[in-house]
């Protein structure tokens, strides 16, 4: 289960109102796209998700469970940083494994999850590597993998392609993508990029000081923006 529902979620940093009230609701099993420009809110909105900063209004439900009352570890999101978020002096398999050896987790039940998310990520030659003798690719491999096997019921991922060069992060794209058909989990993914929003997502969320503009599919959105805002955003890839 993975189902997300954001009842008049706002948040304020002082006297600063980033967020105001807002609702949305993100379905089991969908790719949602956060997307608009530098400080409209997206990360701000991903951390409340995930329970990395408190509201200060609404609530966040996830299955429904009222997930503001419960700590970040227990709300079952994993978050995928960036790949420098990697331990330099672990190993491939120890970063893998980190969330599930800080959970204590039986060690049998460790290594056949590693396994298993290194075979869905094509990581298994490499499991014994360092992350510093690995491609810019399999770093952000290794961090989705770090992900994956917590077994969450939702992905969240913020901009986690911005410092892969160009070419490499159409590629991770794709894998992105193929990864969400594979496990059929639902993933929240923040970029700035409209190409990554229109290319990944099943719904998009076009943000815009901490507003939402519109919620659609990505055609919908082309063809038929609410206002000036979605059509100039969508309508003019970088
Ligand atoms: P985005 O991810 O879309 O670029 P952010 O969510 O990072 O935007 O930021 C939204 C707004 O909130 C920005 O104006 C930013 O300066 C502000 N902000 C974010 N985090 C903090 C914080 N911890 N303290 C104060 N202001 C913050
Ligand atoms: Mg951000």
């Amino acid at each position: 289960m993975g189902q997300i529902q954001l009842n008049q979620v706002s948040k304020s940093f002082g006297k600063v109102e980033v967020i105001p009230p807002l609702d949305l609701t993100i379905e089991d099993g969908e790719f949602v796209v956060f997307v608009g420009p530098s400080g409209c809110g997206k990360s701000t909105l991903l951390r409340l998700i995930a329970g990395l900063e408190d509201v200060s209004g609404g609530h966040v439900l996830i299955d429904g469970r009222d997930a503001t009352e419960t700590v970040p570890a227990r709300r079952g999101l994993a978050m995928v940083f960036q790949s420098y978020a990697l331990y330099p002096h672990m190993s491939v398999r120890k970063n893998i494994a980190f969330p599930l050896r800080m959970a204590g987790m039986d060690k049998a039940e460790q290594d056949r999850r590693v396994e298993n998310a290194a075979s869905v990520l094509n990581l298994t030659d490499y499991l014994d590597r360092r992350p510093g003798q690995l491609s810019g690719g399999q770093r952000q491999r290794v961090a989705i993998g770090r992900a994956i096997v917590r077994e969450p019921a939702a992905f969240l991922f913020d901009e986690p392609l911005s410092n892969l060069d160009a070419a490499l992060r159409v590629g991770m794209r794709l894998e992105i993508s193929e990864l969400h058909k594979r496990l059929k989990t639902t993933m929240i993914y923040v970029t700035h990029d409209q190409v990554e929003a229109m290319t990944m997502a099943d719904k998009i969320v076009v943000l815009q000081a901490g507003v939402i503009e519109q919620v659609g599919s990505p055609l919908e959105l082309y063809q038929r923006p609410r206002n000036v805002f979605v059509a100039g955003f969508i309508g003019s890839p970088k």
